[in-house]
């Protein structure tokens, strides 16, 4: 049938006759507004009951860095749980010491906070481990996301166990999981794809609510709702191998859509496969922090010591218990 030029002009979403927003590739779907919104929010709401992410009783924090991804999970996690708004639900934000970064996501991660009616803790690299980040990659800015990503995780943990936390949401989205997925195979870290983030001693169990749903469209739910984005990009982000691993990614989801899912499938499938038949280490503590550690000495005080923060055996510790 020849399509009129109105019919060109405008694309209709396939449930209503709004203008359509979105197109699913893999489907060839259109929605409007509405319908990509009701989709999007259901498609979360699904991720969360089905692997029992958020069952009654629970206490979340949200790990709030105030970036697009994390800032569209703490708005939902406040929609869709209401009941967890009261006195479940608190955000933390890791301030690592980024400066012409950290201050403007920091600055939105309150602003959010407070139109959500959540509290919000804020922790810093400086108070916790006694330099920014800027400081411990002075010298060899190239380490800052290796750097990073272990001392906030740990610092997350920590302010997540004293708030009395029984699970810690992290804004981990489908892209996010691919890229990890392929980074733990090109560096050959076997080891890390049967690592169980959620077995004994690894502390409170981390959700990731937004990890079947696509960057663009957790992006276009942003835009959507009015959620703000802040436009500031972490200055170490272009040396990392994840920004290549993304460029990748991102070309390959292009030309084949549904790509990253079929990736995160797969790798998921392997790590189960390999929790199943792994033995158990024997539980050993970090000889300098006292946490549990797979070694002599944990991830955290090996890295705090690299950069010249670290304590010496047998020194006090700020740990357990400070944040
Ligand atoms: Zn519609
Ligand atoms: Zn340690």
């Amino acid at each position: 049938m020849m399509k009129t030029p109105a019919d060109q002009r405008t694309i209709c979403c396939d449930s209503c006759s709004l203008p359509a927003v979105s197109l699913d590739p893999l489907s060839g779907a259109h929605f409007c507004a509405s319908h990509f919104n009701a989709r999007f929010e259901d498609a979360v709401a699904r991720t969360i009951t089905e692997s029992r992410m958020i069952l009654p009783g629970d206490r979340v924090a949200v790990a709030l860095s105030g970036g697009k991804d994390s800032t569209v999970l703490a708005v939902l996690l406040a929609k869709l749980h209401p009941d967890l708004r009261d006195s479940g639900l608190v955000a933390i934000t890791v301030d690592e010491g980024i400066a012409g970064y950290r201050e403007e996501t920091v600055g939105s991660a309150c602003k959010l906070c407070e139109r959500l009616g959540i509290g919000h803790l804020v922790v810093s690299f400086g108070d916790r481990f006694g330099a920014t980040l800027d400081a411990m990659v002075r010298e060899s800015p190239k380490r800052a996301c290796t750097i990073c990503g272990v001392l906030r995780r740990t610092l997350l943990q920590q302010a997540a166990a004293e708030w009395g936390a029984t699970k810690v949401a992290t804004g981990h989205c489908l892209d996010d999981e691919s890229e990890t997925a392929l980074m733990n195979c090109l560096s050959g870290a076997a080891g890390r794809i049967s690592h169980a983030e959620s077995g004994p001693g690894a502390g409170v169990p981390r959700i990731k609510p937004l990890r079947a749903m696509s960057e663009k469209d957790i992006t276009l739910y942003a835009l959507l709702n009015d959620i703000p984005i802040p436009r500031a990009e972490c200055p170490y982000a272009r040396t990392s191998l994840r920004a290549e691993v993304r460029g990748m990614m991102g070309y390959l989801e292009y030309r084949y859509p549904g790509t990253a899912a079929k990736v995160v499938e797969g790798y998921s499938g392997i790590a189960e496969s390999l929790r199943r038949h792994r033995t158990p280490l024997p539980a050993r503590r970090c000889t300098l922090c006292g946490q549990p550690s797979s070694g002599e000495h944990c991830q955290c005080c090996t890295i705090l010591r690299m950069v010249g923060q670290g304590p010496e055996p047998g020194a006090p510790t700020k740990r357990s218990g400070q944040v």
